[in-house]
Parts: structure tokens; sequence; C-alpha cells
């Protein structure tokens, strides 16, 4: 062997061993025994062919080939291949509902029912008492009725099924009219007007983008109209000159007309926010008690529970909407329906709700809170940050999200990361950010990181401030 040449701790591809040979030291067992045969061999194969690539340049060290190091690299190659692409972050956006990062986090309630559902059979269609086939909606029908008001209910996968089945139910090969000022897109590719022609309905536009009145609806009325619909508009607000139509006022038009009236409510809370000294956002009993024939709503934005879309109202169109085989295609699953019912079940102890409630502690956290925190916080971030980067703590505003009252906002606190020189840093370290084990995402605005502390309850500071410390910039 040539060794001479390239140093003596060079090794040459005759010095690599066997993958057989290697497959039965007791350094690969606990490979095999995690992660399976075929893993281990195709992984540890990919490792010995870079391993004679870099024989062959001549720049392989022996001690690459100790069983131990081989083993090592082979169980590191595993585990960041067989980690899950799904995985928690820090959401230091400032976004509470945020579509991208999950919307609502579950209560412990929900988390345990839904992993009780996971592990055992459950009467998910069974009629216990009656020994006969039954009705998943029943699940959480009765809380529903109770909480809202209304008459019946049923749940999809998410506001948007619900709004497709009411339409599709209710108004296939008719007419439904809606104000231009509640035509609204609603993040990625919701869209009324699309969502109106998938349902085979048609959308009969009345008014104007900032003012519409009774006696527009009342003038689009005719012998195709099948609803009126009103659409909260969630994610925007017109202010100014602006005129709409009040749920009681269109009900009375729909009822003289014997027309149903449909109300899309988005968030649809089902507690007066007020209460706890957040915005006023229209609730659910609200609008049924005004007159809404059917109100549609999300499970996962200001209800704070699992992604569903919930349907309440009268008892005959409610039956419509289930026996519509498209519901058999938009239904939940039983994981849904656990969560859905654990957190229906935290609004009978309204309050308890701010504690027990995930979303609304998030939402109800004052900015007091985050303030200390950043103030525990700082030194560690800026230890980790070192010279290339400054940071202070400062105030910001959070916002609810998921296009709820979208021009409120809650003051909160956190930290803003300028860096010292070039624009290109503050990228870079946003990707570091983004790369940690637990990554940690921001908003880029103004040239600045800004990191919102809301997001981050007490229990997680300290995780958080391990994580700071592996950073390298
Ligand atoms: C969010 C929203 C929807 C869509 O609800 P998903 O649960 O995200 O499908 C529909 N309508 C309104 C008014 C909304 O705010």
């Amino acid at each position: 062997m040539d060794r001479g040449r390239a140093g003596p701790d060079t090794a040459t591809a005759a010095d690599i061993p066997s993958l057989d040979r290697l497959l039965n030291t007791p350094e690969f067992a606990p490979l095999l025994a995690q992660f399976g045969h075929a893993q281990v061999v195709a992984t540890l194969r990919r490792h010995l062919d870079g391993l004679r690539q870099s024989a062959i340049a001549g720049d392989l060290s022996s001690t690459r080939l100790a069983v131990a190091a081989l083993a090592q690299t082979t169980s590191e190659s595993l585990a960041s291949s067989t980690q899950s692409r799904l995985r928690p972050v820090f959401n230091l956006t400032g976004t509470v509902l945020h579509t991208n990062f999950g919307r609502a986090l579950l209560p412990d309630a929900a988390v345990a029912a839904v992993t009780r559902a996971m592990l055992a059979p459950v009467n998910l269609e069974f009629d216990l008492d009656a020994r006969r086939r039954g009705d998943r909606d029943d699940i959480v029908e009765d809380l529903l009725r109770e909480l809202t008001g209304a008459e019946a209910a049923t749940v999809v996968n998410n506001n948007a099924a619900a709004v497709l089945l009411l339409l599709n139910t209710l108004a296939a090969r008719g007419e439904v009219i809606v104000s231009r000022g509640e035509l609204i897109e609603i993040g990625d590719s919701f869209r009324i007007p699309d969502i109106m022609r998938r349902a085979g309905a048609r959308l009969v536009e009345v008014g104007t983008t900032n003012r519409t009145h009774a006696a527009d609806y009342a003038e689009a009325i005719g012998r195709r109209t099948a609803l009126l619909m009103k659409v909260h508009t969630s994610n925007y607000a017109i202010s100014g000159f602006t005129a709409s139509v009040g749920i009681a006022e269109l009900s009375a038009l729909a009822r003289a007309h014997s027309l149903p009236l449909a109300v899309d409510l988005g968030s649809g809370t089902l507690i007066d926010m007020k209460r706890w000294g957040l915005p006023k956002e229209p609730t659910v009993r609200e609008a049924i008690g005004a007159g809404a024939d059917v109100v549609t709503f999300s499970g996962d934005k200001l209800l704070g529970g699992p992604q569903a879309g919930l349907i309440v109202g009268r008892a005959d169109l409610v039956r419509k909407l289930k026996r519509n085989p498209l519901k058999r295609a938009l239904r939940v699953g039983k994981l849904t329906l656990a969560a859905l019912e654990a957190v229906l079940g935290l609004y009978r102890a309204p309050e308890f709700l701010g504690e027990r409630l995930t979303t609304l502690r998030l939402l109800l956290r004052p900015a007091d809170a985050m303030r200390a925190q950043a103030g525990r916080l700082l030194p560690v971030l800026q230890g980790a940050l070192g010279k290339a980067c400054s940071v202070a703590a400062a105030p910001m505003t959070s916002q609810i999200g998921s296009g709820t009252l979208p021009v409120d906002t809650l003051p909160s606190h956190g930290f803003v990361i300028r860096a010292n020189q070039g624009r290109g840093r503050l990228a870079r370290l946003d990707a570091m950010l983004r790369g940690l084990p637990v990554p940690v995402t921001g908003r880029i605005a103004d040239n600045a990181l800004w990191l919102d502390l809301r997001c981050l309850e007490e229990r997680d500071e300290a995780a958080f401030a391990a994580l700071w410390k592996t950073l390298h910039t």
C-alpha cells in the first residue's frame, strides 16, 4: 500500500470493511433493531460508496473506518432521514391562529380524548342504548344545540366544505343572492364565487363593494332564487361610507319570500369575546337568534378546536344536508369528533375557558407577561447572536389570525433583531433559526426580524432558551 504519499492515516478502498461484516457487528445491532434491515443497508451502502470515492481521491482518513465511527455516521443519517416531516415549531410570528402552523392548539382535554379514540374501538356510529346503527353527528349535536340555540347540527371537514355542502344541497341549479361587499377570498383559493360554481349554484351579486341595502336583495329575488346568503367579511374591513344589511332584516326578507337565509360566520365564536376584553366578534347564537336558518363556521379558528366545519340551524335543512351524498365525502373522522366534543365541553364552564382553552389563553396573555419574558430571555439571545446582529426587547402587536378581526391587534412584547452589516445576514439568521431542531419562525419587516413572544408560554421557555445555546452564528 502506498500510504507514504498521502500521509500515515490515509486509507485505501481495500481498507473499507464490507457491508456484511459491519451488519454483524454489535455496533450495528441496535440500528438494525430500531430501523430495520432495509433502511440500515441502504444508508450504510450510500455511506460506504462515499468513502470509496474519498479513497480514490486519496483523502480517506483511516479513523473514519472504525466500526464505531461508521455506526455513528449511519445512525445520524438514519435519524435525520426518518425524522417526521411534520415538526413542532416555535410560532413567534405574532399570529395566534396561523393557518401555516396548523391554527388552534388543542387543549389537554381534547388531546386525551383523541388518544382514547385512537387506542380503542369507539361507538362512533353505534347507538349503545338502542343497539343499532347510530349517526356520528350525535356525538356533538346536543352540545352544539345547547351552545348555539340551534335546532340541529352536523359536522364536516372544514368550513369551506360546510359552505360547499350547504350551497350544493339548498341551491344547486338555483340562484344565491350575496352582497358584493361579501364576495371574499380567504387564504389559499377559497373564493365564494368559485365555491358557488362548484356547488352548482348561480351567484347573483347585489349592491356595491361598500354599500348594500335591503332593497338590493329584494329586487334580485326572483323565480329561480334558492337562497339568501350572508358572508362574514372575516379577513378585511371596509370602513368609511358603508352600509350592509343585518341578519335580522335579511331574515325577515327571506321569510317573506319563503327562502332560507344562510350565514357563513367564518370564525364564529360561541361566546362573546368582549367578556375577556377582546374585540367583539359575532357569536353563532346571535346569528341563530337574529333569524339565520343555517350558520356555518370553522372548528379551528376562534373556537379553538380541531379542523372542522360546523353547520347549525333549522332541523329540516340540516336533515337535507345530511342526506346529500356529498356529506359522506366531506364527513369527519372519530379523532376530529373526539377533539371537538372535548373542546365544546369546555364552553359549558366559561369561567375556566381563559385557562383551559389554549387559543383563548394565548389571546389573553397580557403584554406584561411577554415583557417580563423578553427581559429574562434577552441575555440568552444576546449571547447567542454575538456581534453579527443586535437584538432589543420591544413592544409589538399580535394578531388573532385566520382572518379573524384583521384590524384589531393585541399589544404584545418580543424581540427586534437587526443585522449589523448587510441585508443578507438577516436572511441567513432567519434561515438558521428555521433550521434549529425546533424551528423558530418570526416575521421579517423593516429590515428586522421580529419575534413576538405571545405564543411562547412560560412552560416552554426553558426549552426555547436552551435552543439558542445551540445556535452558532
Ligand atoms: C376561514 C373562513 C372560511 C374557510 O374556513 P376553513 O375552515 O378554513 O375551511 C370560510 N368562510 C369564512 C368567512 C372564513 O372566515
